[in-house]
């Protein structure tokens, strides 16, 4: 999902964070490419152009052009704002399925994916929600199809309504209304039928059976690899039957996303769910904030720097962060890394947030690292001279005892932390190495 929109970003996000300081022709040389990746990718002209406008404006204000870390800011605005297009104002959190039955309309055009998520939205409902779901496909074109959901159904523990050969589909759906009320269930989904194309007897049919079944949600099934044709056939459904929420499918795909972005700004219907696979559990609930950080790639830098902002230490980070991206890793820095430690509350909240740090993090945790521990450790660095923190291998063991009585602790405790200076020396060196992509993947382990 998104790769090669987020490789792109990506590429012009690290040359700004790159740059200490940014001026606004920076910025705006940087936003020419941000649109044209998002063109590429197949979001749609208007909503690329606010988009950009949106960001530009933000982005060359005083505050963040004479920021300490301008580029790292430059990013946060980018994410907030594709957090917005992709949500919009009012993105309601979960389905409106409180009065039993609820019903939920399924509509779409033929082949996106329409009946396998219907099957995967219903076990979901069960498996998660707790709820008992009765299934209906009105799709009387094709048998195949009715038998289909059948199959699924029986194949996720859900029940489907009886198929009654030669009923019509708002007969269909008055069978599920009834049968939905009478077997107690929570919810009743319909499964209406598709189309290849629009056209005005299926919009008429759906029409029926919505007045019939009065859903409580009408969520419109779009394959997320058709990029714009899949808002257009939004807009149309919408327009038609009103809609009041999208599914976009097969998003697993190596599809350019631009779908997915589009979607709110165009239509003003919320993404609710994802389906990334033909597998019953291949469904995920749109989230906003991840799909934005997938999008940018970032590892977690955006939640970096509201933390740091918050501490006013993004100077302190901002310098650590070229150290260990050239693979540096002194005394100083461990020392400024646990200090931060000590403000930020905690290894895991800050390791874990940089990009190649979430196994930094856990070594430090198996070597026991508690506030207690930081303390003498920074105890036993403040101990050392200046020399001996820039080039730990001075250490031989007369310096090594001197140290230690001086921050009156023993050697092996020094040895201790000699040892966790080195592993992550390492490990920066390794990241250094590795591209942005790979430290990205590890990050994430
Ligand atoms: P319908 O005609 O709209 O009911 O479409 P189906 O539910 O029969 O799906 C058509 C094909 O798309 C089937 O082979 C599904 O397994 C496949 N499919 C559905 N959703 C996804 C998805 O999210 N990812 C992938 N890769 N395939 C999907």
């Amino acid at each position: 999902m998104f790769e090669s929109l987020s490789d792109r970003l990506g590429g012009v996000f690290d040359r700004l964070t790159r740059q200490g300081a940014l001026t606004e022709d920076d910025v705006t040389a940087a936003m020419r490419e941000v649109r044209q990746a998002l063109l590429d990718a197949d979001v749609s002209l208007p909503v690329v152009r606010s988009f950009v406008r949106a960001v530009t404006a933000k982005a060359t204000g005083a505050a963040v052009t004479k920021s300490i870390s301008p580029g790292q800011q430059v990013v946060k605005i980018v994410h907030d704002e594709l957090i917005a297009m992709l949500r919009g104002e009012d993105a309601p959190e979960t389905l409106r399925i409180d009065t039993p039955p609820a019903p939920i309309l399924m509509v779409g055009l033929q082949g996106s994916g329409k009946t396998t998520t219907t099957a995967k939205l219903a076990r979901r409902l069960k498996e998660r929600d707790r709820k008992r779901v009765l299934l209906a496909s009105l799709d009387t074109n094709r048998p195949a199809a009715m038998e289909q959901l059948a199959i699924l159904g029986r194949q996720i523990g859900v029940d489907t309504l009886p198929i009654v050969p030669g009923e019509n589909a708002l007969a269909i759906a008055r069978r599920a209304k009834q049968q939905a009320s009478l077997g107690g269930y929570d919810v009743y989904m319909l499964d209406t039928a598709g189309r290849l194309h629009i056209d005005q007897a299926l919009m008429d049919e759906v029409q029926q059976v919505r007045d019939v079944a009065n859903p409580r949600e009408t969520l419109l099934v779009v394959d997320g690899l058709t990029g714009q044709d899949a808002v257009n056939v939004a807009t149309e459904f919408d327009a038609k039957v009103g809609v009041t929420g999208v599914v976009l499918t097969r998003m697993d795909g190596d599809g350019r996303g631009g779908a997915a972005l589009s979607m709110r700004a165009v239509t003003g219907k919320p993404i609710r769910f994802v389906g990334l696979g033909e597998k019953m559990d291949a469904l995920e609930t749109f989230d906003a904030e991840r799909i934005a950080g997938r999008i940018l790639g970032m590892g977690d830098i955006v939640a970096l720097v509201e933390k740091a902002q918050a501490t006013l230490e993004i100077e302190q980070a901002e310098r650590m962060m070229k150290r260990f991206a050239k693979g540096l890793f002194n005394m100083n820095d461990l020392r400024g890394q646990l200090e931060q430690m000590q403000k930020m509350g905690g290894m895991q909240s800050i390791m874990g947030m940089m990009p190649g740090m979430g196994k930094m993090a856990k070594q430090a945790e198996a070597a026991g690292i508690d506030d207690r521990m930081i303390r003498r450790q920074i105890a036993l660095i403040n101990s050392m001279t200046k020399k001996e923190r820039a080039n730990p291998d001075l250490l031989q063991a007369s310096r090594k005892r001197r140290i230690a009585a001086g921050a009156g602790m023993d050697v092996a405790e020094l040895n201790k932390l000699l040892k966790m200076q080195k592993q992550m020396a390492d490990t920066m060196k390794k990241v250094s190495k590795m591209g942005k992509g790979a430290m990205l993947k590890q990050a994430m382990r």
